[in-house]
Parts: C-alpha cells; sequence; structure tokens
C-alpha cells in the first residue's frame, strides 16, 4: 500500500538528487574546462543552485512528510532512506540562511586571500579571512548542537556517528605506533632517484591512465577522465562519473595513483544499486568509508609487488627511455619509500596519518578556543616537528599547504585517516574471502576483487553507518591493528629489517559503541 507521504517524500528527494547532479555538473565543470572568465558568472550560478536546493530541502511540508512517512511500517531499506534523509534536513534546517551565505562569502574571501598568502608565502595575509571562517563554523557547529564539544557538530557532517572523544584516541595510538616506525624506516629504504629530471611525455602519460581504467575495470560509458589540477571525483549520477587526474610532465607518479586513487571513489559511485539512484541511500554512508575504497585500490593494491609485476612492463613499455636501466623490484621500493616530508600529499603511508593526527588535533584545539588563529604557524611547526620529525622552511610548506581551512573546511581531515584504516581491515576480509586474489592481482585480473567490494561495500550505499557496515563485512568496528599489521609486514619485507613493535593495545581492537 502506498504512502502519500512517503512519495511525496521520494519525489522531492528525486528532485533534489537532479539538483545535486546539476551542482556536481557545474563544479565539475569549474575544475576542469571553465573559461578563466567566467569564474564570477560560475560563482553566482552555484550560489544560486544551492540556496535554491536549499529551500527545496528544509521547506516545511517536507519536515510534515518525514514525520508521517516515519509513523508509517517500513522495510529496512526505507527507513534507512528516511534516516540517512532525516540527517542532512537537520543539519540544514538548524543553520539560518544568513549563517548560509555568511559561510558561502567567507569561502570565497578565504580562497582568495589563501591563494595570495601562498605567493607571498606570509601566513598572516590568511589570517584574518580564517579568523572570520573559525567565528562562522563555531557559530554554525552551535546552531546544529552538540554535547559540549563544538568539533563534533562538524565531524558529523563528513563521518557521521564520529565523535572527537572516539577519535582522539584512535589517533593518539597511531601516533604512538607511527612515530617509531618512521625512525625506523626514513633513508633505510635504498633506491636510484627515478624521477629526477627524466622526461615522462605527458600524452603517453595520459594514454596509460586511461589504458589503467579499463583494466581496472572503471566503466567508461557511465563516466570520464578529464585533468585537473587538485584531483577529485565528482559527476551527476551514478552512470556518470567524473574522474580527474594530474600530469607531471616529469613524474608519472601524480598519474598513475592519482588515477588509482580516484578509481576507487569512482566504482564506489558507480556501484550504488540501480533502485537506490535519485534516493538518499545512493551515497556513501561517510566520507571515510569512501576514502577506504581509494586507499585500498592506490596503497593495499596499487603500491603492491603482485600489480607491479603485471603493470610494470606495461609502463616501461610506454617510457623506455625513462625507465629502461630500472629494475621492477627497485621500482617498487621507490614507490614505497619512506622519507620524512612536511608535505602531506607526498607522503608515504606510514607517514601519511601523522598528518592526519597533527591537522585533527589543531582543528579541535581551534574549535575548542584553546588556539588562537595568530598562533597558528608556530603550533603547526612545533607539532610537526614532535610528529612528523621535521620543521617546515617557511608557512607555505607548513600551515598553508593545504586547500580544507582556505574553504572552512574543518572536520574533513580525519576521514583520511579512518579511511587508511578502513581499507586495510576490508583488503583483509577480501583477502579472506578470496584466496587467489593476489595470483590474479599478479595477471593483471582485479575482477574478483572488484566484484567481492561490489557485492560488500558498494551495493549498500547509505544503507548502514559507515562503521556498521565495516563491523558486518569483517565481524568488527574502527581498529588500527589490521592497517598496522599491514604495515609492519610490508615495510619489514621492503626494508629487510625487523620493526619495532606496536604499543600494548592499551584498549583492545576497539569494537562498536
Ligand atoms: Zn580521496
Amino acid at each position: 500500500m502506498s504512502d502519500p507521504a512517503l512519495d511525496a517524500l521520494r519525489a522531492r528527494m528525486h528532485e533534489l538528487k537532479d539538483l545535486g547532479g546539476i551542482l556536481g555538473l557545474l563544479t565539475w565543470d569549474q575544475e576542469t574546462y571553465l573559461p578563466s572568465k567566467a569564474g564570477p558568472a560560475r560563482a553566482a550560478q552555484l550560489a544560486t543552485l544551492q540556496g535554491l536546493y536549499h529551500q527545496r530541502l528544509v521547506a516545511p511540508e517536507v519536515g510534515d512528510w518525514l514525520e508521517r512517512a516515519e509513523r508509517g511500517e517500513l522495510d529496512a531499506d526505507t527507513r534507512a532512506m528516511l534516516k540517512v534523509f532525516r540527517r542532512e534536513r537537520d543539519h540544514a534546517v538548524g543553520v539560518p540562511e544568513s549563517l548560509v551565505r555568511a559561510l558561502a562569502e567567507a569561502q570565497s574571501t578565504g580562497l582568495e586571500t589563501w591563494r595570495q598568502a601562498r605567493s607571498e608565502r606570509r601566513f598572516d595575509r590568511f589570517a584574518p579571512a580564517l579568523t572570520r571562517l573559525l567565528e562562522l563554523r563555531r557559530e554554525q557547529a552551535d546552531a546544529i548542537g552538540h554535547g559540549g564539544e563544538r568539533y563534533d557538530a562538524l565531524l558529523d557532517h563528513f563521518e557521521p556517528e564520529m565523535t572527537t572523544a572516539r577519535l582522539l584516541p584512535v589517533l593518539e595510538r597511531l601516533r604512538s605506533a607511527l612515530v617509531p616506525l618512521v625512525d625506523a624506516l626514513d633513508g633505510a629504504m635504498t633506491g636510484p632517484e627515478l624521477f629526477d629530471g627524466r622526461p615522462f611525455d605527458p600524452e603517453q602519460q595520459w594514454r596509460f591512465t586511461l589504458q589503467l581504467l579499463e583494466l581496472l575495470g572503471f566503466d567508461l560509458n557511465a563516466g570520464r577522465q578529464d585533468r585537473s589540477i587538485h584531483p577529485f571525483t565528482g559527476g551527476t549520477h551514478p552512470t556518470d562519473v567524473r574522474l580527474t587526474t594530474r600530469i607531471d610532465p616529469r613524474n608519472p607518479s601524480p598519474a598513475v595513483f592519482g588515477t588509482l586513487h580516484e578509481f576507487g571513489h569512482g566504482l564506489y559511485e558507480q556501484g550504488f544499486s540501480p533502485e537506490h539512484h535519485r534516493t538518499s541511500l545512493a551515497a556513501s554512508p561517510s566520507m571515510g568509508l569512501h576514502e577506504s575504497q581509494s586507499r585500498l585500490w592506490e596503497n593495499l593494491v596499487g603500491r603492491s609487488l603482485p600489480f607491479w609485476g603485471f603493470l610494470y612492463p606495461r609502463l616501461r613499455a610506454a617510457f623506455p627511455e625513462a625507465l629502461a636501466a630500472v629494475e621492477l623490484e627497485d621500482f617498487h621500493r621507490v614507490i614505497n619509500r619512506v622519507r620524512r616530508s612536511p608535505i602531506r600529499v607526498e607522503a608515504d603511508e606510514v607517514t601519511y596519518n601523522l598528518h592526519i593526527v597533527l591537522r585533527t588535533s589543531i582543528e579541535v584545539r581551534l574549535l575548542r578556543d584553546d588556539l588562537a588563529v595568530g598562533d597558528l604557524p608556530e603550533a603547526w611547526n612545533t607539532e610537526m616537528e614532535r610528529t612528523v620529525g621535521l620543521r617546515p622552511r617557511d608557512d607555505v610548506e607548513g600551515v598553508l599547504q593545504d586547500i580544507h581551512w582556505a574553504h572552512g573546511e574543518f572536520g574533513y581531515f580525519p576521514t583520511y585517516a579512518l579511511g587508511n584504516l578502513y581499507s586495510a581491515s576490508l583488503m583483509l576480509a577480501a583477502e579472506g574471502a578470496l584466496p587467489s586474489l593476489w595470483d590474479e592481482v599478479a595477471r593483471g585480473e582485479v575482477g574478483s576483487l572488484r566484484a567481492w567490494l561490489h557485492e560488500h561495500v558498494h551495493r549498500h550505499g547509505a544503507r548502514l553507518s559507515a562503521e556498521e557496515r565495516v563491523q558486518a563485512v569483517t565481524g568488527h568496528g574502527l581498529t588500527d591493528v589490521d592497517f598496522l599489521a599491514y604495515l609492519r609486514a610490508k615495510y619489514s619485507a621492503l626494508s629487510g629489517k625487523p620493526l619495532p613493535s606496536p604499543p600494548a593495545p592499551g584498549t583492545p581492537r576497539a569494537q562498536m559503541p
């Protein structure tokens, strides 16, 4: 029996998904093909459309439909769909339109002054815009509501059901486990300097990434790849998934690993169940789980020896001059080399999470008013020294390096670390279910891994929370055990060194709360 409230709600959800898709197309275009003079016009178009989206979402009738529909007899999928939709609407309703507009303005100013501050290599140029963004985010967090920890309200936007109290100990444990590993491995992995100025033809790189997408099984009839300065995955619908990659004419790594990373995101997007399309369920439940998919392909598959055993001869054939003298084992060691770097996006798998530990602890302090914006560069540099073990030369290498704060995004960084942890747990489960997985990968066959991920993760969309989904697949919730075991096994083999043990677990495998 059909419920009129539910029918009306579904129709509105379809409309909102369509508007979201159009917004996705406009932002994708903004980052890829938009003529430079059209920037202000596009900003206005986006603001208008976002306003329209907001109005259609918070309209009072939608609240009535939700309440009525929630009282009905619902199957599990419909109940989950309403839960996801209510979360989005409750967040939007709590925030007054004046604040939404003020935020949009502060974000534009933030981006502009951040670019300026970077070109002058001076944080103080960016400080006033950042102060304003933080003020507004505090206001927003208070409007959304929280139990005394503002950061929770912002975190919840990217990682529903995660809290600061839960997150910080996870990151602290990572810090104590990873610092000794970096100490042991930094400088211990020898190998040639591969990317020291040899040319890697950009067109050849481009063709290679497209072949890679085909090999991995990205459906190019339901998506495409283009170039952008900052690679991302966007699009309008699971049948229209847009990946971007970046090409460096002297180094194929950004293109190859960027494509592998965005492929992971894109495959997830293409894999949502058709019966969920144009509803709230055709989405990942969290950025952390989304990131687990990109990291799984980029790192766990994409930096493995079996994978390169298959792919390296092809890469070498594409760049015979640059790679003629480089053997597979050397190449594999170089793409996994552990080296302290002040720059997050250049970090290897071992140091990467330390960059996230640093950013998250700073974000929490900023939102708690425990740290003033003026003291931020020094706090950053001190924390970098304590965590990663080096001091940035200037603010561009330090506090100005990421775009996230310029855009007023606080609470996003932790999802990268959660993605790394989830990716290792999911991969372990896949290895258990598919005994010949690595033999297949070594033959360039990733179909069974792809199918396994589809069956256990992708097709479910937002039916469960991220951690519930991981629990359903692996039998346990968020944990660092699988990730640290993966790193130790991989890097003791790569470095030929015994590695320090992880700290005795104060808390055993973290369980679902
Ligand atoms: Zn990503």
